[in-house]
């Protein structure tokens, strides 16, 4: 079995990393080496200063990040500019053109579309018909040139939890990084982020936008051993995240409360709405995401009633061309009133 260092990619374990002159002296009081406009800036955004490049390394927010989390520490975060920016770092530390990765589908799109741009196989794994990934068939998935075996819990379209014995089956089993995105995570109250400690290959995936509900700041962050973390490092651009963005993300990470509350208003307003969907009649998935999940009768088409829906100014997404989800419509849980909106559209949808 290889080790975690042997699944990095060799030029990147070789790789000389750039480096940003005020790495030098943290205290510095005066800037001259990044050419930025010493006269001031065009726009005022509080008490940011948006003529200096932010801080390449992001202490402070990594810190409460990992305070976040608990049980773990600064060097075992590293923030991106979004988890899309996560995945596709993960992907080009471990994974070069010829390599592999296993995706256990239905999953996240975007594991697929960021190995192929890097011209990494993709090679996927459809779960068995509980939604469970078989350890057995993605094991046999798997060969010398997998690097990382992608999945999604909760599962994002499907809404289940992998169960956590697959999971600890392929860190101990694979070879391979096991890349967990954590997106959905605090819909579920438990995360993989702490068992960093435990296992060397366990990358964990997470965002400020979903819960946190900061969608617009583009702040995603790994949490793994610091030796995976450190390679993302050196390949991730020096500046890849906004002083806006680190300036708002510690100050969202202060209202925790707020992100649990909307957690619970969000829980509620699910139940309402599923019950809703259950009473007119559609085969409503279980999902412990802020997500519902239902399949239109054969007899229509989801394309067509997404399309109906949208007449009515009201997005949903259509995922009928996914397996195990034949005819179905995801919608994400809206306030009370845009839940009316969307199912009263619904029902027209389906009668006219
Ligand atoms: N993972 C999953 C499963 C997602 O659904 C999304 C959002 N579409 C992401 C990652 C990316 O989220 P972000 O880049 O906003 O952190």
């Amino acid at each position: 079995m290889k080790s975690v260092e042997q699944l990095v990619r060799k030029d990147v374990r070789q790789l000389e990393p750039y480096v940003c002159a005020r790495d030098l002296c943290k205290q510095a009081e005066q800037f001259m080496d990044a050419n930025e406009n010493a006269f001031g800036t065009t726009v005022e955004f509080e008490d940011v200063p948006l003529n200096r490049y932010p801080d390449s390394d992001l202490l402070e927010l990594k810190q409460t990040l990992a305070e976040y989390i608990g049980g773990i520490a600064e060097n075992n975060v590293l923030v991106g500019n979004g988890s899309d920016e996560i995945i596709d770092l993960a992907i080009r530390t471990f994974a070069e053109k010829g390599d592999n990765v296993v995706c256990i589908v239905p999953g996240y799109s975007m594991f697929e579309v960021c190995a192929q741009i890097s011209g990494v196989h993709v090679r996927r794994v459809l779960v068995e018909k509980d939604f469970q990934p078989n350890v057995e068939k993605v094991l046999a998935a798997c060969d010398g040139r997998t690097k990382l075996i992608m999945l999604v819990t909760p599962n994002s379209p499907l809404g289940n939890i992998v169960e956590p014995a697959r999971i600890l089956d392929l860190l101990e089993k694979s070879g391979a990084i096991v890349f967990v995105d954590e997106a959905y995570g605090e819909f579920a109250g438990s995360s993989w982020a702490r068992e960093t400690a435990n296992y060397g290959n366990l990358l964990v995936s997470k965002t400020l936008s979903k819960a946190w509900g900061l969608a617009a700041l583009r702040v995603g962050y790994a949490v793994a051993c610091p030796f995976i973390i450190e390679s993302m490092r050196k390949i991730k651009p020096p500046y890849n995240v906004s002083a806006i963005s680190n300036y708002l993300a510690l100050r969202a990470l202060g209202n925790r409360d707020r992100m649990e509350l909307y957690v619970r208003e969000m829980k509620e307003e699910k139940e309402v709405l599923e019950a809703e969907l259950k009473k007119m009649g559609f085969e409503v998935f279980d999902t412990v995401t802020n997500f519902s999940v239902f399949r239109v009768p054969g007899q229509v088409s989801s394309k067509e009633v997404q399309r109906k829906i949208a007449g009515k100014g009201i997005i949903v997404r259509d995922r009928s061309p996914l397996p195990f989800l034949e005819n179905c419509i995801r919608v994400t849980v809206g306030t009370r009133k845009e839940n009316r909106r969307f199912l009263s559209a619904l029902e027209r949808a389906m009668t006219l």
